[in-house]
């Protein structure tokens, strides 16, 4: 990791941000640059006070080390440009704004419970799923794990109380960013850092299944989340080209063994589409597929998206749901918070660099 930060500053003069590093690095960095062990973890404790946007302000540190910090790292990635609270007043949306100037949206939700916040992992996304608009400009690059881990600061320093959960379900796909989104998912459950347990981490793919083995590989209590969205593999492969790489059997043979290590119940996000997915026929599919498993359906009355989706009437989704539960499925209705905003499942966007977007104008 030091070697890494040199390179960074050689190659593209631009310094790493310090909320990249694990303890143990910033440690291993500490020793390096002749500063006792313990500096190390009095900066950690500075990283994980959401009120703290500058070295200066960690002032049990001495001057000197103070202006290494200043000199080695960034402590701030994100620019928060605009904030939409829905007329409810459930879900926050942020618009951030990144060094090289791209835009990524992070939501934060009020449940009873407590806080949530949703983070985007790319800047577009590479998937291409017939309904969603996030990956509708095309893919442009991974976030590292700090930019991940800021929107969570700036979102818990926005809520002024603690964030008890974190979805990764915002713009991107969080396996297509494997390195980063492992690294992050270790930063914010470290109980010197955000200390948000990994139990309350969901993380949401539309099936990269030799990423799903890599993340078993990790030991984590990660919860996962699929985005099914169809019973068949004809039906899958036209709204998700991703399943043409890897096919319903062998995600759900992957979803099984990640079950089985890790004893983590898998879910299953399912948009409602009218008259695409939603009939009693796919229900019975959706039941054969998932037979002898423990998992966990989450249907998702769809949002507006890209053209020519419509969301299935309530009607139809009640009669779905019923269906389901008749045939011994575990099933549930995601509530849409923060439609009238955009921030619901697929209307997050990401903005180019100089591009234009509707959401916040
Ligand atoms: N790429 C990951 C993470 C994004 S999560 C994934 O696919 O899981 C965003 C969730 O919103 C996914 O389940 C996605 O399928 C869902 N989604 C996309 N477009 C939607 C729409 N128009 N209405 C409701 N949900 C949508």
């Amino acid at each position: 990791m030091w070697d890494l930060c040199y390179n960074k500053l050689n190659m593209i003069n631009v310094k790493m941000n310090i909320r990249n590093l694990k303890l143990a690095e910033l440690t291993d960095l500490m020793l390096k640059a002749g500063f006792p062990k313990f500096r190390a973890w009095q900066i950690y404790k500075w990283l994980s006070d959401v009120s703290v946007v500058s070295f200066d302000q960690m002032t049990n540190l001495p001057l000197g080390l103070r202006d290494f910090l200043k000199q080695t790292f960034n402590l701030n990635s994100l620019t928060l440009q605009k904030v939409l609270t829905s007329r409810d007043e459930s879900t926050t949306k942020f618009l951030f704004k990144l060094p090289d100037g791209n835009l990524i949206e992070s939501a934060l939700m009020k449940y009873k419970y407590g806080y949530s916040v949703c983070v985007s992992t790319q800047v577009g996304c590479r998937m291409g799923c017939a309904f969603c608009v996030s990956g509708m400009s095309g893919f442009v690059r991974n976030l590292e794990a700090s930019e991940i881990l800021e929107q969570v600061v700036l979102a818990q320093k926005f809520a002024g109380t603690r964030i008890g959960r974190v979805v990764l379900m915002g713009i991107g796909e969080p396996l297509d960013n494997f390195e980063n989104v492992a690294r992050f998912s270790e930063l914010v459950s470290s109980p010197e850092g955000l200390n948000i347990g990994q139990r309350n981490i969901t993380l949401s793919t539309a099936g990269l299944v030799e990423r799903i083995y890599d993340l078993m590989r990790l030991k984590f209590q990660i919860t996962l989340s699929i985005s099914l969205h169809a019973p068949n593999d004809a039906l899958r492969s036209k709204l998700m080209p991703v399943n043409k790489t890897w096919d319903l059997l062998q995600l759900i043979a992957a979803c099984r063994e990640y079950f089985e290590a890790t004893h983590r119940r898998v879910s299953f996000e399912y948009i409602m589409l009218s008259g695409v997915n939603d009939g009693l026929k796919c229900a019975a599919e959706l039941k054969k597929l998932l037979a002898g498993f423990p998992a966990h359906v989450n249907l998702i009355p769809a949002n507006s998206g890209r053209r020519g989706f419509k969301a299935s009437d309530p009607q139809t989704i009640k009669m779905f749901q019923k269906h389901l539960e008749d045939l011994g499925v575990q099933v549930t209705l995601r509530r849409a918070l923060g439609s009238d905003i955009s921030a619901a499942c697929g209307q997050m966007r990401c903005i180019v660099q100089g591009g234009k977007y509707g959401g916040f104008e």
